[in-house]
């Protein structure tokens, strides 16, 4: 590991004013501090934000404001949260471990980099890792990578699970960087590839993420569910968080479907949700909507099986949710 200081933060604007190029902050460091043991982050300044006040769940104006340093576990049993956005809970539930759960925050979880073999094998190129090396993914081992957005330059997948439960509910998170306040909806944080994966999110340097607000919950049944290789302690390779409303005369009012393991951010489906809109809620009419939407994909050599395992999820998850 290569030399760094450490500093906490007293406040969002303390750590803000204190940042300087070669900082990174640290929330609960599940995440960072591997990438550091790895050599792939090599952060000369480390600046503590998981201690700062904003470790709160609360209501603001019937909306849910949960603070950018809320550890995970918190987050999934806050009875507000349980109540009102099952989706989420059961999102955050379904990521990592207990133990890992104990120490990520709600602005880490959401900053965690992409698990793809070559991005943490520093002997390996990568262009997320380092511009312009190569993306040896795309000859190599992509089983586990994007078949939606995904570009020339990089194939990977973003990992959070609570990101597309958060894309599904139209949260916002709240920023405050050296350029100010503002407030980026998600989906809109996490960006598709391009020709510059070696940025995530559409977040700038010195960027401190301070809070998610989440709107009051959309009508409807709600669900998150995902696809993995063993029970726990282990990444999506499909998941999908869906919001299902269904009028009296058994069409349906609205809907709001996202996915995650499919591409480089969590993959909000509007070509499904516009299939969906006023037609009966039934199993054909979810079949053509996850077709309609799937259409779209783009899948590798090594992961063609995530379009019928996202197709067969989409449509499953719809049909529990239908009364
Ligand atoms: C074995 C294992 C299995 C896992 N399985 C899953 C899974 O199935 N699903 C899932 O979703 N996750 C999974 N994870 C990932 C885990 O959820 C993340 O490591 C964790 O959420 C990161 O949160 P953290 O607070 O520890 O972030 P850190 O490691 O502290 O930071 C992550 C990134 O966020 C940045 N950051 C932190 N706070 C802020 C802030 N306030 N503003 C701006 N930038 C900030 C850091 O600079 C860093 O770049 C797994 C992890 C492990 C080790
Ligand atoms: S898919 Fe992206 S992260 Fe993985 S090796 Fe290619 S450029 Fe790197």
């Amino acid at each position: 590991m290569r030399p760094f200081d450490y500093a906490r933060a007293s406040s969002p604007a303390d750590a803000v004013r204190r940042y300087r190029p070669g900082t990174m902050y640290l929330g609960g460091g599940t995440n960072l501090v591997d990438l550091m043991r790895l050599g792939v982050a090599r952060p000369e300044h480390l600046l503590d934000v998981s201690r700062l006040p904003l470790d709160a769940v609360e209501e603001v104006r019937g909306r849910l404001r949960v603070g950018a340093a809320v550890r995970n576990t918190d987050l999934a049993a806050h009875p507000l949260v349980r109540a009102r956005y099952p989706m989420l809970a059961r999102a955050v539930l379904t990521g990592a471990s207990g133990q890992i759960r104990n120490m990520a925050t709600v602005a880490g979880n959401l900053l965690q980099r992409t698990r793809c073999a070559y991005f943490q094998d520093v002997s390996r190129p990568c262009n997320k890792r380092r511009p312009g090396s190569g993306c040896p993914a795309i000859e190599g081992d992509h089983s586990n990578l994007a078949v939606l957005g995904h570009s020339g330059a990089c194939v990977a997948t973003h990992p959070s699970d609570m990101a597309v439960a958060l894309a599904a509910l139209e949260a916002e998170v709240h920023v405050t960087g050296p350029g100010g306040d503002r407030i980026v909806p998600m989906p809109g944080l996490h960006r598709l590839p391009g020709d510059t994966p070696e940025r995530d999110t559409v977040l700038e340097p010195g960027d401190l993420v301070t809070a998610v607000e989440l709107p009051p919950p959309p009508p409807g049944a709600s669900l998150y569910r995902k696809v993995r290789e063993r029970a726990s302690f282990a990444f999506a390779l499909v998941s999908v968080a869906a919001v299902l409303d269904v009028a009296a005369d058994g069409t349906v009012a609205g809907c709001r479907i996202a996915l995650g393991g499919l591409a480089h951010a969590p993959w909000r489906a509007e070509r499904a949700e516009r299939e969906l809109i006023g037609r009966p809620a039934t199993g054909g009419t979810f079949l053509d909507a996850a077709e309609a939407e799937l259409e779209q994909a783009r899948p590798l050599p090594r992961n063609a099986y995530k379009v019928p395992m996202a197709r067969d999820l989409i449509v499953n998850t719809l049909e529990e949710l239908a009364p």
